[in-house]
């Protein structure tokens, strides 16, 4: 049976986040019931595609999973589950924020099979968390690993921020310790991003704040890399770092163009070689919307979704698959720009694989670009 992954997405939150421009939306307690209504359709009109595919992950992300009642969860995983075979080991993920958990809401996902849980934790700064709009308190991280670890999960990532205004390194530095002292086995560090339109975008455009200079930027990334490197946990993408066997095997799918369905407003699907997506807009998608901007890749647009998506992985790009696949070495023609980058202190090229350096990562956008460039 042919490998998939699904991302099923959740797309209400308790309020917006400052910084946020994801498919969430607060407030709308009555559309719920509608929302998982079209979203059980959805899933029932994949029926006969799924039915010889094996669910290696399954990721319910958001928005706030944990916000709905977990009956809502528990049964689109039990209509998934009549319709797609699950691996026996296939990593089931629950996105959630602090605030959000219950002890009831964490013992029903568990029991449906849920096997990892994501926390947006962000920061442990109450100022910090208060400047995002988050709605926990920094006091809630911990309360919410004590509650999802006496529910059964040992699999727990915390996500957080860093470059954020404000931000020292000093309370960067409490952050990353104060995530490795809970003893999770998986952290994500994600640099902010300001997105037009946010209210942060706003704040940052009128000078009420400002974004830390770039070196700033990359001296906290080369700190959580240090940091936890040191309490064990390797990087094993550009923003996700893990102790041994705790990777995320669904966000590894994504990397390396694995097959996924998404379903739920907003979100996007690598089904056969054709990208497609559901609207953003949740009235759009509870209109019956569905598979926009569908799009079916060329060679060219593989072999760019390739180069990007691998050098952002520890593991690099594969030289050797690289020639199988595409018909032609990743070297040619690109035999100055390697060596140039190589010297650079950007990329290292060893055993058939190119890796980019911990240099080389700061600046992957340009080192692809680069890569893109040599055979235009
Ligand atoms: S919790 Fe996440 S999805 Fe929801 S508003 Fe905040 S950043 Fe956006």
């Amino acid at each position: 049976m042919l490998p998939l992954s699904l991302y099923i997405h959740i797309p209400f939150c308790a309020s917006k986040c400052a910084y946020c421009d994801f498919a969430s939306f607060p407030n709308r307690e009555g559309e719920w019931a509608r929302y998982f209504e079209a979203l059980w359709a959805e899933l029932e009109s994949w029926r006969s595609a799924l039915r010889d595919r094996e669910i290696a992950t399954a990721f319910i992300g958001g928005g706030t999973p944990t916000l709905v009642p977990a009956a809502n969860i528990v049964e689109t995983l039990a209509r998934a589950r009549a319709l797609a075979r699950f691996a026996p080991d296939a990593e089931i993920t629950v996105e959630g924020n602090p605030g959000t958990l219950t002890a009831e809401k964490l013992a029903a996902c568990r029991a449906a099979g849920v096997n990892r849980l994501s926390l947006g934790a962000q920061s442990f700064d109450g100022g910090l968390l208060k400047s995002l709009g988050r709605v926990h308190a920094a006091a809630q991280i911990g309360e919410a690993v004590g509650m999802a670890r006496d529910a059964g999960f040992t699999n727990i990532n915390l996500d957080l921020m860093y470059a954020l205004p404000g931000q020292t390194m000093a309370q960067w530095r409490a952050t990353l310790d104060a995530a490795i002292a809970l003893g999770v086995p998986h952290i994500s560090a994600y640099s902010l991003i300001v997105e037009d339109g946010t209210p942060m975008a706003a704040r940052v455009a009128s000078g009420a704040v400002a974004l830390p200079e770039d070196e700033a930027v990359n001296a906290m990334q080369r700190e959580a890399v240090a940091r936890l490197a040191r309490a064990g946990y390797e990087r094993y993408e550009i923003s996700n770092y893990a102790k041994p066997g705790y990777a995320c095997r669904h966000n590894l799918v994504y990397w390396n163009r694995g097959e996924y369905l998404g379903l739920g407003c907003a979100a996007h699907s690598l089904v056969r070689d054709e990208r497609f997506s559901n609207p953003d807009a949740l009235e759009e998608y509870l209109s019956g919307v569905r598979r926009i901007d569908a799009q079916r890749l060329t060679q060219a647009d593989a072999m760019e979704e390739t180069l990007m998506l691998a050098t952002r992985t520890a593991r690099g790009l594969d030289m050797n698959a690289w020639r199988e696949t595409f018909g032609a070495p990743f070297e040619r023609g690109r035999e100055g720009t390697l060596k140039g980058l190589e010297r650079g202190g950007f990329i290292e090229l060893e055993d058939g694989f190119l890796r980019l350096t911990l240099r080389g990562m700061e600046v992957q956008n340009a080192v692809v670009l680069e890569l893109l460039e040599a055979l235009t």
